[in-house]
């Protein structure tokens, strides 16, 4: 049995972490203003995404034949548990993959789409939460009819990330008269499509606002819907693993970070005539993140590995999903705790890495929610 990484993996993992060390970390102070994990001021984000292209890693979640880096879903998380050592820069790695376009979509809807997405020339949204039903993806109530001049699409998201610089937004509705999982249909509206209104912004406890999007009778023609009416439920479910994937190693990347800073600062800081590295307390502090990073990290990538083997990891992401975005709350917590104020003030990451985690337990599949899915698995 061999739990070294891979060679090539190893040597992905030292390429990307030298990256982060020297020039995304240096940058950290200088935004930290920004309240915000991913926008980068213009000039920041044209440099560093120069830089990642010659690294061969810009989308590195799409697959090679419509330009990604394609990388195994091992070597995806281990680029992205080093991205997520520091605050900045991650929108320069995002995957940059979209699914259901390459699943459901033509040669000229990935054209038009999918490949400029992909390049960076785009931007994308995707759309499928209501007020009503968000996890509860069946139970959407937006619809799409068929009418003499085209398809009319009736409903409202909300909770959209990016949906105010999207050049075209993903939307999943169903066909009028449905329930449930029959009729789901997703659809690609470009962001001046007549009857497509971004509303009211929502502020994000991590700084990345989501918006409400309405849909008032978008009337489009047959060209703009992926697949047949109907296909859209399991459509880009075999790649729902990578995102699940993707947030375990977020959240072991920024756990790997806060216990690193916690070590340093409990070496260094003095506190009635001794360094806080002699405290028992602060001991098992890091003691406890240690073991449990280290348990996350042996889950995430035996996933990774697995998927990487083709294995099919629905309940593995189900877990790890969990696992990590639970463990990584657990840690920046300690971290906070250990550096007292700095923890939570500017002058360290940590009250930003405080914010960012917690939706990790919300999005793409609450904790419960996943329970709920590997408890199912077990007692079929
Ligand atoms: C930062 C952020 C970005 C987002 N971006 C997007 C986006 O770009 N596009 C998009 O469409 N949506 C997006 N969402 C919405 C996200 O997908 C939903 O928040 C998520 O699916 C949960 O839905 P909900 O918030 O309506 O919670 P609900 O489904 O109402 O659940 C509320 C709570 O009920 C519990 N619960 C839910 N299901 C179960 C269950 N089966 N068993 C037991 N308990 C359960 C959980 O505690 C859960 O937190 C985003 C959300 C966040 C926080």
């Amino acid at each position: 049995m061999d739990f070294n990484l891979p060679e090539e993996s190893r040597m992905l993992k030292d390429t990307v972490r030298r990256f982060v060390d020297n020039e995304l970390i240096p940058l950290e102070q200088k935004l930290v203003d920004r309240q915000n994990t991913f926008d980068l001021p213009d000039d920041i984000y044209r440099e560093l995404s120069a830089k990642v292209k010659d690294m061969g890693l810009w989308a590195w979640g799409a697959p090679e034949d419509v330009g990604g880096a394609g990388l195994s879903p091992l070597d995806g998380c281990v680029v992205i548990e080093e991205v997520y050592r520091s605050t900045v820069g991650r929108s320069i790695f995002a995957p940059r993959f979209a699914p259901v376009l390459y699943e459901l979509g033509t040669p000229a809807q990935k054209e038009k789409y999918l490949l400029p997405f992909v390049n960076g020339d785009l931007n994308a949204a995707t759309a499928f939460s209501e007020p009503q039903a968000a996890g509860d993806l069946a139970g959407i109530k937006t619809t799409l009819e068929k009418k003499a001049d085209g398809w009319v699409i009736k409903g409202n998201k909300c909770w959209i990330t990016g949906a105010d610089v999207a050049d075209f937004i993903l939307v999943l509705t169903r066909v009028k008269g449905t329930e449930r999982h029959d009729g789901m249909t997703w659809v690609v509206l470009d962001k001046d499509t007549p009857g497509l209104k971004i509303g009211r912004e929502q502020k994000m406890i991590h700084g990345r606002s989501t918006y409400e999007v309405f849909l008032d009778d978008c009337t489009v023609s047959k060209e703009q819907i992926l697949g047949d009416p109907g296909q859209g439920w399991g459509a880009g479910n075999i790649f729902l693993h990578a995102g699940r994937m993707e947030i375990a190693a977020r959240g072991l990347g920024v756990a790997d970070r806060c216990q690193e800073m916690s070590i340093e600062y409990a070496k260094q800081r003095q506190t009635f005539g001794q360094p806080l590295s002699n405290r028992q307390a602060i001991q098992w502090m890091i003691a406890d993140s240690a073991m449990e990073i280290h348990a996350t990290r042996m889950m995430v990538y035996d996933a990774a590995w697995r998927a990487t083997q083709g294995e099919d990891v629905q309940q593995q992401t189900a877990m790890i999903k969990v696992y990590s975005s639970e463990m990584v709350g657990r840690v920046v917590d300690r971290a906070v705790q250990i550096h007292g104020a700095a923890g939570l003030s500017d002058e360290t990451i940590l009250e930003l890495c405080y914010r960012d985690v917690r939706p990790m337990r919300i999005y793409e599949g609450p904790s419960e929610a996943m329970r709920s899915m590997v408890a199912r698995g077990l007692l079929r």
